[in-house]
């Protein structure tokens, strides 16, 4: 046996397995040619982050779109900074938001798939047999150095001005001989592995990425860490041999990685794995006083996709809005396809903005009224009730209460040419409904300042009379201008824009003194429905007791 070959049994007694039976273990993939294979891989150190949910769409988007396939690895290597049930907040939330799942954690404690274990602290043993080989190959090594000779090496190179790193002169553990290695495991001294870099700073890299284009940067001459001193790789030699061993074609991650690609590739290379793609995406940023900055987890509430739960923002709201800002030419495509399913767009990465798409929540609640605008009556009910049992019960309660008046609500100026947009997430609806219901209606039947109580309830007294809630649209609003003539309101606002003085008002007027009675608002979906909704009784209660208020106020 070569010393090579000693020091890496002694390093790792218990591992049989070689690369060579792992290549078998997971096959490539049998998909159609050109499918691509991607991946989202958060460690579960928080709680879902409106980025980590945007690259998700992006690796969603990019397998649709060749019939491919988008799988979730956990990266939990780091037991320090987990946050417990951050995993399953992080699935709970990608699922919850319309982003399907096909292979890995596809739901909270739901695993699915052949390229398993999915979770990194299940995969010891894959990581210390390819350090065990690339250790046989001399392309591995032991490092001994302590934190202190760590801290004094960077010290060094400060003072030097010279880049931190392990490398060159600085990789003090490189030239121990295996002999010596071997000793000093077998003493128990403590040590992490790291790779033997064949690279060079003065060479260069390039290579393609698929938002940022060609890029060009130094090769690695870092001997980097693979192993820590308990065992556990790093990111950079997790991500190689699992990218490689999961059979990812694209991965498409946070551009904070970009810088890494040196070492990544040359791990791949070492490793003797063909690379991936890679597309490193930019942030989302935010304005904040004339400056762009990232979405901050800490300043900005609605960096946690908590918030978008909370408010009721409907998935398809938020993927639609999130599709604006991956693809500019998305909105040009909604425009030439008004009612179309958005994942009838096509999707490019290349067409991802580089320096970092900007946040705006004025937009999203814009995309947001039109999306729900699209929805049917019986979705929106649907949906309104789901926020609800779980944000506002009492309202919840009030919804079920009878489901097809609840119904009939969202059905009122739905599903015409011209839909209404004046709901942006779910939790705008208890207001935007509140004079529906008996327990939330309030009215301070507050009047226009062109219109006195007296006339206000001169106008309510007439319009009682003529009052018949089987009365169509055309007939309710015919009925209403056959009164405005005695009340001294013009029924025609031409007419009345031609001499306004010689009316008090016009049939606008009188109108909204009815709206006013009957809903406490200026302001609703049409009037003419929501009495027909109310049914008579309601109605005519809501008309009596503002005659009332109104004669009281003369
Ligand atoms: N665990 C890494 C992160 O959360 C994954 C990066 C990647 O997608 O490779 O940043």
């Amino acid at each position: 046996m070569s010393i090579n070959a000693q020091l890496a049994q002694i390093m790792f007694p218990n591992i049989d397995k070689t690369p060579a039976d792992y290549e078998v273990m997971f096959p490539a993939r049998t998909l159609k040619d050109g499918a691509r294979v991607t991946r989202i891989a958060p460690s579960p150190t928080g709680y879902l982050h409106l980025g980590t949910f945007f690259t998700s769409m992006v690796n969603r988007l990019t397998a649709d779109a060749t019939d491919g396939v988008f799988f979730f690895r956990l990266e939990d290597t780091d037991k320090k900074r987990e946050v417990e049930g951050g995993a399953d907040d992080i699935l709970k939330g990608i699922n919850e938001f319309g982003l399907s799942i096909d292979e890995g954690f596809i739901a909270p404690g739901v695993i699915k798939g052949d390229y398993g274990p999915y979770q990194q602290s299940l995969r010891a043993e894959i990581y210390h047999a390819f350090v065990k080989d690339l250790v046989v190959q001399g392309l591995a090594y032991p490092c001994f150095c302590s934190e202190e000779q760590r801290q004094a090496a960077r010290e060094q190179q400060e003072q030097k001005k010279d880049r931190t790193g392990y490398y060159g002169e600085y990789a003090l553990c490189r030239n121990i001989t295996p002999e010596e290695a071997l000793e000093r495991i077998q003493n128990g001294d403590s040590y992490v592995v790291r790779l033997r870099s064949m690279g060079s700073e003065q060479n260069r890299i390039k290579f393609d990425d698929m938002i940022k284009g060609t890029i060009e940067m130094p090769e690695n001459d870092e001997d980097i860490v693979l192993l820590k001193s308990d065992g556990i790789p790093t990111y950079h030699f997790a991500h190689a041999v699992d990218d490689h061993l999961m059979r990812t074609t694209h991965v498409i991650r946070g551009d904070e990685w970009i810088s890494s690609v040196p070492k990544h590739l040359q791990l791949f290379k070492t490793l003797g794995f063909k690379p991936p793609k890679y597309a490193h995406v930019s942030p989302i940023m935010v304005e904040d006083s004339g400056n762009k900055r990232k979405l901050s987890k800490r300043k900005d509430p609605q960096a946690a996709m908590h918030f978008y739960a909370q408010q009721g923002y409907p998935a398809d709201s938020v993927l639609e809005y999130l599709l604006t800002i991956a693809n500019s030419d998305f909105e040009d495509w909604r425009r030439a396809n008004p009612t179309a399913d958005r994942r009838q767009f096509k999707f490019n990465l290349k067409k991802m903005s580089v320096s970092g798409a900007l946040f705006d929540l004025d937009k999203l609640n814009d995309v947001s009224k039109n999306v729900i605008a699209r929805m049917d009556a019986e979705a929106v009910e649907q949906q309104v009730e789901k926020w609800a049992d779980e944000y506002d019960t009492a309202f919840a309660a009030l919804l079920k209460k009878d489901k097809a008046y609840s119904i009939g609500i969202f059905s009122i100026d739905r599903g015409n040419a011209k839909p209404r947009k004046d709901i942006a997430r779910w939790s705008d609806v208890p207001e935007y409904v509140s004079y529906f219901f008996e327990d939330t209606y309030e009215n301070t039947l507050e009047l226009p300042e062109n219109i006195t109580p007296a006339d206000a309830a001169a106008i309510l007294r007439a319009y009682s009379k003529v009052y018949d809630v089987a009365q169509d649209k055309q007939a309710w609003f015919d009925t209403i201008k056959s009164i405005c003539a005695d009340l001294g309101f013009s029924p025609d606002v031409k007419a009345y824009k031609a001499d306004p003085t010689a009316f008090k008002g016009h049939v606008g007027d009188v109108s909204t003194v009815i709206r006013v009675a009957i809903t406490g608002r200026r302001n609703t979906p049409d009037l003419c429905s929501i009495m027909q909704l109310l049914g008579t009784e309601t109605a005519s209660n809501r008309l009596n007791a503002a005659i009332k208020t109104f004669e009281n106020r003369i």
